[in-house]
């Protein structure tokens, strides 16, 4: 058996994997995590780049790094925004990802064959040119399998009449697909619905069109979703999160992480400190963020906020905090422009994670087992503010309308009252089984088990 182990792992360690991350935070993150999670596994890795938020090979030594055109001039790097980059790398990235495996291709030997290439599904023009070399393409999903599931039903959606939306249907349940209501769909208020349709449309039908689908979830998170999209696609499914708790940290952030909040938890009481971030793309408008910074302060509990520099529309940083904010609140409030928030939810002085349900940070706030207030923007946000509410019920919804009474009630509701000691209950359980399935033979385990012998069989 062991030595079938060594033979197994020694033909791997011959074979090498491009892998190509949509390059915006929350899918670097996943991309890199897998990266490591296949190299320990026994696969070379080459990481194929754009210029745009490019990291350091540096940090990396033990991965190859190909940087590639993105065709973006410095002027119109510095100001793009996430779904304008999207649409961009989209087409601008076919030539020069076409020369990059071209010369990939040559320079492989016998001794060191490319086997597939894993692409964030984002990223769907590299379906077609993968096809034209014959290289075998996986995708890695960085969301949810349940987002993902409304995210190809998109044209049952249409047909249906749930899209376009309508302000009068919000909170109808979308009966499709359960427990969603039609103000969960998937949207992104900056592109219209012609265009999302069909990124959306893209992004699926050429995942479809793929060898493999990769999943950071987990079986037991979301099984229902696993079902229906192994029937939709028809491609081998792998549920092989949660990435990042494969190794201890390894941060691929492209912004600096004050870790001096990590002292200040330090001085906090277990389980006190709400820890407030948007992730790194959604934006806040001034008066939602004053609504929270004084739902916040009247919780009178302690709080780490992370303000990263443009989360409010049309402030450099800080300028919409009312004069003295801070003193007001007494030393209970820490803010910082970027955190090392793996590190800040595995912290015990951590009892609630305020959201906007960006995936990687569910996952993340799931495997500590801190329970979360939900305050969803945009894309993927609400359908897994949905499921931390309603189905695992590890949360407490924030919507409709921020306003800091609401704010400050719902703080104290899940940090005081019996619903939020139960909700914590439910959160610890549901830790356990994050980190149960990682074990030998459990269900992330297993399908690493089979995804690296799919991908040994290329
Ligand atoms: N993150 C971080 N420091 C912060 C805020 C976020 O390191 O101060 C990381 C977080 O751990 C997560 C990623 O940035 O891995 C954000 O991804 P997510 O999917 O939650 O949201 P997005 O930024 O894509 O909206």
């Amino acid at each position: 058996m062991e030595k079938q182990k060594d033979a197994a792992l020694q033909r791997r360690k011959c074979s090498r994997l491009l892998l190509f991350p949509l390059p915006l935070q929350g899918h670097i993150n996943p991309m890199i995590q897998l990266a490591e999670i296949l190299h320990a596994k026994g696969f070379s890795i080459t990481v194929i780049q754009t210029k745009f938020n490019a990291l350091n090979p540096e940090i990396y030594p033990h991965f190859t790094f190909h940087t590639i055109s993105d065709g973006l001039s410095d002027s119109e790097a510095s100001k793009i925004n996430a779904i304008t980059l999207i649409l961009e790398l989209n087409s601008r990235c076919i030539a020069p990802f076409q020369c990059a495996l071209s010369k990939l291709l040559a320079e492989s030997s016998l001794q060191d064959p490319i086997a597939c290439l894993i692409s964030d599904a984002i990223l769907h023009f590299t379906r077609a040119v993968a096809d034209s070399f014959k290289l075998p393409r996986v995708v890695l999903r960085t969301g949810g399998l349940s987002s993902y599931c409304a995210f190809s039903l998109f044209p049952l959606l249409i047909e249906k009449g749930y899209l376009p939306i309508q302000d009068a249907r919000l909170e109808e349940p979308v009966l499709e697909l359960p427990p969603l209501k039609v103000k969960d769909i998937p949207m992104i208020k900056s592109l219209n619905l012609e265009s999302l349709v069909e990124l959306v449309n893209l992004m699926v039908q050429e995942t479809k069109a793929s060898s493999g689908l990769i999943f950071n979830s987990f079986e037991e998170l979301e099984q229902p979703a696993l079902v229906r999209l192994q029937d939709l696609l028809s491609i081998p499914i792998f549920p092989i999160g949660p990435f990042h708790k494969y190794f201890p940290a390894t941060s691929s952030s492209l912004m600096t992480q004050d870790k001096s909040c990590i002292s200040w938890l330090e001085k906090q009481v277990h389980n006190s400190v709400i820890y407030v971030s948007f992730g790194s793309l959604a934006a806040l408008d001034e008066k939602e963020f004053v609504e929270i910074a004084w739902g916040l302060a009247n919780s009178k509990h302690p709080f780490l906020w992370v303000v990263r520099p443009g989360l409010i529309a049309g402030s450099e940083w800080l300028e919409a905090l009312p004069n003295g904010f801070l003193d007001t609140v007494d030393g209970r409030g820490l803010i910082v422009k970027w955190a090392p928030q793996p590190e800040v939810l595995a912290h015990p002085a951590v009892g609630a994670f305020l959201t906007h349900n960006g995936w990687n940070s569910t996952l993340e706030s799931i495997c500590e087992g801190v329970p979360m207030l939900c305050m969803p923007r945009f894309t993927d946000q609400p359908v897994n503010a949905r499921y931390v509410t309603n189905v695992w019920r590890v949360g407490l919804a924030l919507e409709n309308g921020l306003d800091r009474d609401k704010i400050e009630m719902t703080v104290k509701k899940l940090m005081e009252e019996k619903e939020g000691e139960e909700i914590r209950e439910r959160m610890l359980q549901l830790k356990g089984k994050a980190s149960l399935c990682l074990n030998l033979g459990g269900s992330s385990h297993q399908s690493l088990e089979s995804l690296a012998s799919f991908i040994s069989s290329f």
